[in-house]
């Protein structure tokens, strides 16, 4: 099996309208490879094929921000934080691709985020930091609770689960990006019950078909458009097991 990922030129720019640097397009590749290596010791994903890992892995970290790879985004150096990021989903995506940002990978599992601490100073990447906590923790800290311009979530739980972790780190005006494979009415309804207690509003939820395996996916984008109340989120474990 060779283990070179695709170059997909023209599918990033007719589907993001945005190309890799040379040097972008190396750390993917290095990045892929430092997952095989790391998924020898640890469970970190089933996605190893190099097509597969592009589209799963990397398109579909990046699709969920295209609003901040086109060129009239603002704020200019946004900071993000990637709740529950795993081997660093979508977070190291979007710290190679977005230099300027600051980026903040949070996951629960210590032997995760010491393999992220490696994949960071292999790729030198310079903006991105890690953290071991819970979401739920770091969202009654003041050196977290509304720092963020951008809260990233991909299969975390539930979406209103998603929404509890995210809405209290975001300032005013900050965009949570929630990363949903399928997606129904139904979810709608109780997420807009759970973002207005929150704070929120739905901005928008885009539906969109991955470019190879033309699998259909979602990202739900809220608005944090008021002070979350004190009492959110409420302690370990209380969202999974009482969505709002
Ligand atoms: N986001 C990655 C992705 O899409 O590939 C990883 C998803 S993995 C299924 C869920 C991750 O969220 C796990 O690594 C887990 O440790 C972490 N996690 C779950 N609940 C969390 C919480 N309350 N706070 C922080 N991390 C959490």
């Amino acid at each position: 099996m060779t283990n070179l990922l695709p170059e997909m030129a023209e599918i990033w720019q007719k589907t993001l309208n945005w190309q890799p640097t040379l040097q972008q397009k190396g750390q993917f590749q290095k990045l892929y490879e430092l997952i095989l290596e790391g998924n020898r010791q640890l469970n970190l994903t089933r996605i190893v094929d190099p097509q597969e890992f592009w589209e799963k892995h990397l398109w579909d970290s990046l699709r969920g921000i295209a609003p901040l790879l086109s060129a009239n985004f603002s704020p200019v150096s946004p900071t993000i934080i990637d709740i529950g990021t795993g081997a660093g989903f979508p977070g190291v995506p979007v710290a190679i691709t977005v230099p300027n940002c600051t980026i903040t990978l949070l996951d629960s599992t210590r032997k995760k985020i010491t393999f992220i601490d490696n994949i960071l100073s292999e790729l030198a990447l310079t903006n991105a930091k890690t953290l071991v906590d819970r979401a739920e923790e770091i969202g009654q800290h003041s050196q977290h609770r509304l720092a963020y311009d951008i809260a990233l979530i991909r299969a975390v739980g539930a979406v209103s689960v998603c929404a509890e972790y995210t809405l209290p780190l975001l300032k005013q005006g900050g965009l949570a990006i929630i990363y949903r494979g399928n997606w129904t009415e139904d979810e709608t309804v109780a997420l807009k019950n759970a973002v207005n207690q929150l704070g929120g509003v739905i901005e928008s939820i885009e539906q969109f078909t991955t470019p190879l395996s033309h699998s259909i996916r979602h990202c739900v984008y809220l608005r944090k458009v008021t002070t979350t109340p004190a009492n959110f989120p409420r302690a370990v474990g209380v969202p999974t097991q009482k969505p709002l």
